[in-house]
């Protein structure tokens, strides 16, 4: 996998992409970051890569000509038309199932960052194949969304983290959240780790675990609980706890109340 990551900041994107599991994995050559300054490919003295927006307004938009001359840069180098993406507050918002497809579908990705108040729409007419948003806000940059994005993508790739599980059993690969994790010392501040994960019991710690993962889904994502569906003897049995278990605690908490 190849990104190239068009920004008026690359260092800022070097800095981040080059530490840690990602900055590991490129210097194995299992995946490619580079970075591209939009600012030299202006055709002004002064480098200049805005201008007013037409219709009035405040802030400045980035101009098209800079914008589609670095991507051309950067098709010609790669050597055909990669998959670009402008990440904005007007796209899509980017979830687990996107990161999975760009991985599977596209052996190279172009990432546009804006900055100011957007980007010329002709350049996005012209060149962009989707606008992705990474929430319901607005940042001043499309840099951490570019490195949110490409993160997310790359650590998909096989050989990037250790082993497959390790993405496999976390948060949102199968719609549910995770369960609570613990590491050592066993009693912290006077709060014990849950004894059954001391028991070495693989097949209750399994059922716990995959227990405090539905009951988590259930109470802080009830729109992500509604998609679920549980089929399994095993599951509807957990249900079947849970529902008990949550039922109790209100009454508690209502006679407590009263
Ligand atoms: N005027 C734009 C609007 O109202 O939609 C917001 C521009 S924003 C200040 C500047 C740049 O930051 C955008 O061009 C985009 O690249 C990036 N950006 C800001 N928020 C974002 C988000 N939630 N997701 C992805 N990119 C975002």
């Amino acid at each position: 996998m190849r990104i190239d990551i068009m920004t008026l900041f690359p260092d800022a994107v070097y800095a981040m992409m080059n530490e840690s599991i990602i900055g590991r994995a490129q210097k194995k050559g299992i995946i490619k970051i580079h970075c591209h300054q939009i600012r030299n490919y202006t055709t002004n003295k002064q480098n200049q890569v805005d201008d007013y927006p037409y219709g009035g307004g405040h802030g400045c938009i980035m101009q098209a000509q800079p914008l589609h001359a670095c991507w051309e840069h950067i098709c010609g180098e790669i050597g055909f038309r990669a998959h670009t993406i402008y990440l904005s507050p007007c796209g899509r918002v980017f979830t687990q199932a996107d990161a999975v497809r760009l991985k599977d579908n596209y052996t190279n990705l172009i990432l546009v960052c804006g900055h100011y108040e957007g980007i010329d729409e002709r350049f996005i007419d012209e060149c962009v194949d989707e606008e992705i948003s990474i929430g319901d806000f607005v940042l001043t940059g499309g840099e951490i969304p570019a490195m949110a994005l490409a993160d997310a993508v790359c650590r998909l790739v096989p050989g990037v983290l250790s082993d497959e599980e390790c993405y496999t059993d976390e948060s949102h690969w199968s719609g549910l959240l995770e369960y609570p994790q613990y590491s050592r010392p066993e009693v912290w501040n006077g709060r014990k780790v849950p004894e059954i994960l001391l028991s070495g019991h693989h097949a209750n710690i399994a059922k716990w675990r995959r227990k405090q993962a539905i009951i988590r889904t259930r109470l802080r994502r009830p729109d992500m609980y509604e998609k679920l569906e549980f089929t399994t003897k095993q599951d509807k049995k957990l249900l079947a706890e849970i529902e008990e278990e949550l039922n109790k605690k209100e009454e508690d908490n209502n006679g407590k109340q009263d």
